[in-house]
């Protein structure tokens, strides 16, 4: 097993998904999305592979160099000595073969969205102005163990299937999206809607957003790649000021940011 370097990898854009992972896994840890567990991965352009954390990590202080690159049968093909990937990787690589459309994907074990799998009765309800990115649903996934299998993360990429967003059973939910800084965007406001449906049920009978107001908030928000930047900047900053991420990392944050949406 070689040893990765992001330091001295020839390929820039994996330095940059290096750096922007360990981002994401930073802020979201820093946001409590995730925690001593849940991991994001990120595919590597041209290649059946992505990079993914390995089991042990701490989220709060992962490194770019700490990734491991796996192959789609959760092989470790780089990464340092003796690490392994984390026992749910299957979750991470059936849904990025089921989802060529998807390039990083995250899976918390976020107590809201957990929560939301154990209401008789109620469904996660769509509550803020940007929950229009689950329009098209976001599915249930019943079996409630962990995803230890390629067996298993087939099954949840069934349940997930053309959605960008699946709960889990007692455990967590799943998003995709088409670049690490919009899957920190996705993941900061489904936990948000989760949130507001939760605060809006302790009040009253909720009133939840209609399919028509989505699908105006779709046509009102149409330019996500300057909501990513905008959100994506914010956190990165605000990582910057907290000392959560080391500011030499900067250069590398803005890959695949549309930079017709930098100032
Ligand atoms: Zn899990």
């Amino acid at each position: 097993m070689s040893t990765a370097s992001a330091g001295s990898n020839v390929d820039a854009s994996i330095t940059g998904l290096r750096v922007q992972l360990a981002a994401l896994t930073r802020l979201l840890h820093k946001e409590g999305i995730l925690t001593y567990s849940g991991h994001a991965s990120v595919r590597i352009p041209g290649r059946d592979a992505f990079l993914i954390q390995s089991i042990n990590d701490s989220r709060a202080g992962i490194e770019p160099d700490n990734f491991l690159v796996c192959d789609l049968d959760c092989n470790v093909l780089e990464g340092p000595a003796g690490d392994r990937p984390p026992l749910e990787v299957f979750i991470h690589s059936e849904i990025l073969r089921a989802r060529p459309d998807s390039q990083a994907v995250v899976h918390t074990h976020s107590e809201l969205a957990a929560m939301f799998t154990m209401l008789e009765g109620i469904e996660l309800a769509l509550m803020k102005s940007h929950a229009h990115r689950w329009a098209s649903g976001v599915p249930t996934h019943p079996d409630p163990s962990h995803i230890k299998s390629s067996k298993q993360g087939k099954e949840l990429a069934d349940s997930l299937g053309d959605h960008f967003g699946a709960l889990m059973r007692a455990h967590g939910g799943v998003l995709v999206a088409e670049t690490l800084p919009a899957l920190l965007v996705d993941a900061v406001h489904f936990e948000e809607n989760a949130k507001a449906h939760y605060q809006a049920a302790t009040v009253g009978k909720i009133n939840p957003l209609s399919r028509e107001e989505l699908e105006m908030l779709a046509i009102e928000n149409n330019n996500r790649e300057q909501h990513c930047f905008k959100l994506w900047s914010h956190y990165v900053g605000m990582g910057f000021e907290d000392g959560i991420l080391p500011r030499d990392w900067n250069e590398k944050l803005w890959d695949s940011v549309d930079p017709n949406a930098q100032p």
